[in-house]
């Protein structure tokens, strides 16, 4: 999936998450799960964050092969233990956001294997930025826009 899909869908995991855990503060949990939807494709060499961050995606690179450990459930649980401990909310979100990838990903025909390098595959029949995605994508924004405007404007 492509930046801006799993960018709008951390924006509505970290939404409904934030209204589910009653957060104190929905901008600030909202924008931490958008920001940690890009992480596991630090694992892939032409994706926006390898670009932004080119020291961390040359050490994931040579680690981790793209889909492999980084796209499993292991990661986004170590981070949030570690995060834990200075604050539970922000950990909330960067799980959450983490987590919003790979489920995005596993509507995908390539799947994702969860609980690698076990070969259990979740895999959907969407193709990366094809016609299907962007149908996808658009549905993410028209839902994020109407939430925005009843937010706004419904009280
Ligand atoms: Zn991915």
């Amino acid at each position: 999936m492509m930046f801006v899909s799993h960018f709008l869908f951390g924006i509505l995991s970290g939404y409904f998450a934030c209204n589910f855990l009653n957060c104190d503060n929905t901008f600030l949990f909202v924008s931490i799960a958008a920001v940690a939807s890009s992480f596991p494709d630090i694992d892939h060499v032409s994706s926006k964050i390898s670009r932004k961050l080119p020291p961390f995606a040359i050490v994931s690179h040579s680690l981790f092969a793209h889909r492999g450990f980084i796209h499993s459930l292991f990661p986004p649980l170590l981070l949030y233990f570690m995060i834990f401990k200075i604050d539970s909310a922000i950990a909330a979100a960067v799980l959450v956001g983490y987590i919003s990838h790979l489920l995005l990903d596993a509507t995908t025909t390539r799947g994702i294997r969860f609980f690698y390098p076990l070969p259990f595959k979740i895999k959907g029949f969407i193709r990366t930025n094809s016609f299907a995605e962007k149908i996808v994508t658009m549905l993410l924004l028209i839902v994020i826009i109407t939430i925005v405007v009843m937010t706004l404007f419904i009280k």
